[in-house]
Parts: structure tokens; sequence; C-alpha cells
């Protein structure tokens, strides 16, 4: 399953041999039938993955290009936004809208902690545009509630933007029935693909304010992606990244045949064997049980994270990620996210323990 290092990072994560296989047959011209039917059957795939009847668009960009295109086509310059951040990547969703002249008020929650929806209750008004949550936060291994924010956001004039790059595949996730309007996801996380697709979910209410955007877009636009989606054989205005979608075709079919929520409960037991394992080690988790994430874990190691770190891979061959941010060398982050397996995690707690006798 993987050649040389062991991957438990947050993304990009282990690709199952058979996907790697899949990328190595002839590539297909993009303009034919046969390139027409994989991708087809893969637009199916997504929406099945996002338990959506909408669009799911493909667009060859890591997801923070996913991120960029959902403000790019959702919205006008000078449009009041909502948007709530526990962490690096709710901040850059925040930065981003930012760049394009956007005017977002910020629920900012200390790290390591989800957003309570009390806080989104009070904060959001009528002249809101959207609301912008953080489903898994990568940097703290914190989850908020998407669910719990959809049945607010029901019927509600406002667009629910929901991050779930390091969550979907992984985390249960249900964009129809808990009323998200645009799902952005990638392909290097839960999805165990290699880095390169993003993919973003729209519902009607949101091709709604596509039509109304006035920020300038050529290649991330969502209308024409559509369009040419919708012809008689599914296509994309630009030459997409033909072995990458074969790649993730495979995976989702490998999803498929585990069963979606088969692969749910698998996270949910890997990551509680890992937690506890950790805490047997002696060793503090960053973020409290009622914001545990079943895809990553961070671990609180002051002023040794790093080190740690660097024995994991340079003795036992095992990437693990460190702290961002303000969090640099104060935690470690382990994922446990895509083709997992109990194997996995028995080694990396067993290199873990052997790499902390070596430290203290
Ligand atoms: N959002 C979240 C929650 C992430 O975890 C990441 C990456 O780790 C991103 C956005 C950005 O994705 P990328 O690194 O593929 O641009």
């Amino acid at each position: 399953m993987y050649i040389n290092k062991l991957l438990m990072t947050p993304g990009p994560t282990n690709v199952p041999k058979r996907v790697l296989n899949k990328m190595n047959e002839l590539v297909f011209h993009h303009r034919t039938k046969e390139f027409g039917r994989v991708f087809e059957e893969f637009n199916e795939r997504l929406k099945f993955i996002f338990q959506t009847n909408n669009t799911v668009l493909t667009f060859p960009a890591a997801g923070t290009g996913g991120l960029e295109a959902t403000i790019v086509n959702m919205f006008s310059k000078k449009d009041k936004i909502l948007a709530v951040s526990v962490g690096v990547f709710g901040d850059r969703f925040i930065e981003i809208g930012k760049t394009f002249d956007l005017d977002i008020e910020v629920i900012n929650i200390p790290w390591g902690k989800g957003v309570e929806i009390e806080e989104i209750k009070s904060k959001l008004r009528e002249d809101h545009k959207a609301l912008i949550v953080t489903h898994n936060e990568t940097s703290t291994g914190a989850v908020n509630d998407i669910k719990k924010i959809g049945e607010f956001m029901k019927d509600k004039n406002q667009l629910y933007i929901v991050d779930a790059v390091s969550s979907l595949g992984g985390i249960e996730i249900q964009m129809d029935n808990w009323n998200i309007d645009v799902l952005i996801s990638a392909s290097q996380k839960a999805l165990m693909s290699p880095p390169g697709l993003t993919f973003v979910g729209v519902n009607e209410k949101a091709w709604g304010f596509a039509e109304s955007s006035n920020i300038s877009k050529y290649y991330f636009d969502f209308k024409k992606a559509k369009k040419y989606m919708e012809k008689e054989i599914a296509q994309t205005p630009y030459t997409p990244a033909v072995s990458l979608i074969l790649g993730t075709n495979e995976s989702l079919k490998i999803i498929e045949e585990e069963g979606l929520y088969n692969v749910y409960k698998r996270h949910e037991k890997l990551a509680t064997r890992f937690r506890d394992g950790v805490k047997k080690l002696g060793l503090d988790l960053f973020v409290d049980k009622k914001y545990y994430s079943n895809t990553i874990t961070s671990i609180k190691l002051q002023n040794k994270a790093d080190k740690l770190k660097d024995i994991m891979e340079d003795e036992f061959n095992i990437v693990i990620a460190g702290g961002q941010g303000i969090l640099k060398d104060k935690i470690i982050r382990v994922g446990h996210m895509g083709c997992v397996s109990e194997e996995m995690i028995n080694l990396t707690l067993d290199s873990m323990k052997k790499s902390l006798e070596k430290i203290y």
C-alpha cells in the first residue's frame, strides 16, 4: 500500500496501489467519448460521496483553489459575509475573501475548539450574504457541528458554505439533508488520491448567486464548467487532469465497495483507538472531547513536537505533521484518514512510544 514512508499526515495521505495502477494506464484524450464516459461516471460517484443530487464541479487545483473558486463565483465586491475561523484554514478562507474585496465579519474561536451554534445565531444578520464554516479544522483537529448549523441555516436567504477538504470521505456529511449550499473538498485527504483535484458541490440556491456575481474570473468559472459538464458527453472547458480523474474515480469505487457508512465507522473506530493509545502513552490531546475529529488528532508536546516528528520520520519512516502558526513546536498532528488500517495505527503508536523514549 505504501512503498517507502507511511504517511500519517493530515494530507496528502497514502494512495492505494489500485489507484496508482489506474493512473499508470494510457492517457485518454479529453475530447473523446471514452473520457466523457469516465467523467460522467466520476461525477455520479462524487455526488454520492457528497450525498447530493446537485452538481459537483471538478477543477485541477489544490483545495485552496476550490476555496478561491467559491469566493469568485458566489459573490460580488463588498458583499458582507459572516465567517467562522477555528484555525489556519478558517483564516485562509477569510484571507481569500478579503483579497477579492469582500466585507468579512469574523467569529474567531480559540484554537482547539469548535464554534457553538449560539454564537452563529447571535452574529448572522440579514445583510450577510453567506456563512462560511470549516468542517474539520486540519491545523488543530477540531470539528464543527455542520449538521446542527445546517438545521439553523435551513430556508435562510444566506448561503451556507462549508470547507470539507479534510473531512469528506472520512466523517459523515450530507450536503442536501444538512442544507449546505456550497461544499468544497480535495483529492488528497480522506479520498486517498494524489493531490491536484478540488471538488465543489453547488446547489440551486448557489447557482442563483453565481448569476449575480461580479468578481472577475476565467479559469474557475462555475457556469462555464457546468455548461461543459452538461454537453451530450460530459466535458471540461480546458484540459482536465485526466490521470488524476481516473485515479480518484478508482478511489471512489473503493469507498463504494467498502460502503460509505462503513468507511465512516472505520474512521471512527481507528480514531478512537489512536486517541486511547496516545492517552496510554501519557500524552494530552489538544482538542476537547466535544470537538474530536475522526480524521486527525493533535497532541500536545511543548517544545518537543518538532523533535518527535523528525525522529518518527528519520528512524521509523512514519511521516506526521507539526503544528502550524502559533502552534509550531507545541503540537504534533497525526492524520488517520483514507486507506488507514488498524495495523497502521498500531505501528504509529509503537513508533511514537519508541521515539518518546529517545527524547525523554
Ligand atoms: N481547508 C482545509 C480544512 C485543509 O485542511 C486544507 C489543506 O490542508 C485546505 C483547505 C487547503 O487545501 P490545499 O492544501 O489542497 O490547498
